[in-house]
C-alpha cells in the first residue's frame, strides 16, 4: 500500500433541489446520482467515489436535512445526522438564488454541536445577477453560524470553481487506505440505481402530474434462461392514489410504455447488456406513513 495515499468521507447536505446531485456528477463526470428538476429525487444515500493516484474521496449524497413532515422525513433526518458525525468533512450546499430562511436556521441548529468541519458551498452562481445582494445573504449564513471552515461560490452546472472546491476538499483528507477499487464510482446496488432511473423517468415524463412521493422497487433481476446476454428486470411503481396510477399508465398504456422505453435505454447503458423491462404500477395508500412498507422498500438500514 502507498504510505502517502490519502482518503476520506465527505457528506453532501442541503435542501432538496440545491444541486447536490449535479455537483456530484460534475465531480465524477458520470451519472451516479440521479438528477431531476423536481425536489427530493435522491432519497437514499448514493456514494460517489473519486479516485486519483494519490487520493480517494468517498462522497455521500445524504437526503436533505429539513423539517420532517411525516415518518419518512423523520427517518431521513436521523439517517443523515448519524452519517454527519462519522465523516471527515461536510459540504453544505445552498442555492445562491434563495434567501436565508427558517429552513436554514433549522439546519444550523442540527449542525451546531457537530465536530466535523463544514464548508458552505454557494451553488448556482451562474444564475445570480445581483452580487451585492448575494453577499448580504451569505453574510446571514456566516453570522448565524460561525463554524464554517470555508465558503465557496460555485456553479455545479457549468463547473465554475468546482475544481477549486475539489482541491480544498483534498486538504481535509488524512492518510488512509484506498477503500474501493479505482474503476468503481459507486457502491450502490445496481437494483437501487435502476429503481432510481425508473423513478426519474416517471417524474420527468408525467411532469407535475404525479407527486415525487412515488416509490419504485426492482423486485426481480435475473439473466434470461435462454439468452444469457439478456437481463429480465421487473419493477413496481408505488403510488398513493388510483388517479396517479391512471396518469402513469396513460391512455391505452402509452405513458407507461414511454417510461419503460426511456428507462430501458439507460439501464442498457448502465449494465452494458440487453434488457427486458417489465413495469407494474401498484396503489398503496399512505405508504409513506407505514413502517412495514418503508422496510420493504429498503429504508431500514439506519443504525
Ligand atoms: P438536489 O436535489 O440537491 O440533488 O438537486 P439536483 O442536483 O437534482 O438539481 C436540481 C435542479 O437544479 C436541476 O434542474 C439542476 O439542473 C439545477 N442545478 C443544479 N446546479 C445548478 C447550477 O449550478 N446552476 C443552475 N443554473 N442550475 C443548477
Ligand atoms: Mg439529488
Amino acid at each position: 500500500m502507498n504510505e502517502k495515499f490519502k482518503s476520506g468521507f465527505v457528506a453532501i447536505i442541503g435542501r432538496p433541489n440545491v444541486g447536490k446531485s449535479t455537483f456530484l456528477n460534475q465531480i465524477l463526470k458520470q451519472k451516479v446520482s440521479i438528477i431531476s428538476p423536481k425536489p427530493q429525487t435522491t432519497r437514499n444515500q448514493v456514494r460517489g467515489i473519486y479516485t486519483t493516484e494519490t487520493e480517494q474521496i468517498i462522497f455521500i449524497d445524504t437526503p436533505g436535512i429539513h423539517k420532517p413532515k411525516h415518518q419518512l422525513g423523520e427517518f431521513m433526518n436521523k439517517e443523515a445526522l448519524a452519517t454527519l458525525k462519522d465523516v471527515d468533512l461536510i459540504l453544505w450546499i445552498i442555492d445562491a438564488t434563495m434567501d436565508f430562511g427558517t429552513g436554514d436556521e433549522f439546519v444550523i441548529k442540527q449542525l451546531k454541536d457537530l465536530k466535523t468541519p463544514i464548508i458552505l458551498v454557494v451553488n448556482k452562481i451562474d444564475l445570480v445577477k445581483n452580487k451585492q445582494k448575494l453577499f448580504e445573504n451569505i453574510l446571514q449564513f456566516t453570522e448565524s453560524f460561525k463554524n464554517f471552515s470555508e465558503v465557496y461560490y460555485i456553479s455545479a452546472l457549468t463547473g465554475e470553481n468546482t475544481e477549486k472546491l475539489l482541491t480544498a476538499i483534498k486538504n481535509y483528507l488524512d492518510y488512509g487506505p484506498m477503500y474501493y477499487p479505482t474503476d468503481q464510482v459507486s457502491d450502490y446496488p445496481e437494483k437501487f440505481i435502476i429503481a432510481e432511473l425508473i423513478r426519474e423517468k416517471v417524474l420527468l415524463l408525467t411532469r407535475d402530474e404525479v407527486p415525487h412521493s412515488i416509490a419504485v422497487i426492482v423486485d426481480e433481476m435475473t439473466p434470461d434462461s435462454e439468452n444469457p446476454n439478456l437481463m429480465n428486470i421487473r419493477a413496481i411503481i408505488f403510488v398513493e392514489r388510483q388517479s396517479q396510477k391512471k396518469i402513469i399508465i396513460g391512455s391505452k398504456g402509452e405513458m407507461i410504455k414511454k417510461i419503460g422505453t426511456e428507462a430501458r435505454k439507460e439501464i442498457v447503458m448502465l449494465l452494458g447488456q440487453k434488457v427486458f423491462l417489465e413495469l407494474w404500477v401498484k396503489v398503496e395508500p399512505d405508504w409513506r406513513n407505514k413502517q412495514a412498507q418503508l422496510r420493504r422498500l429498503g429504508y431500514d438500514l439506519v443504525k
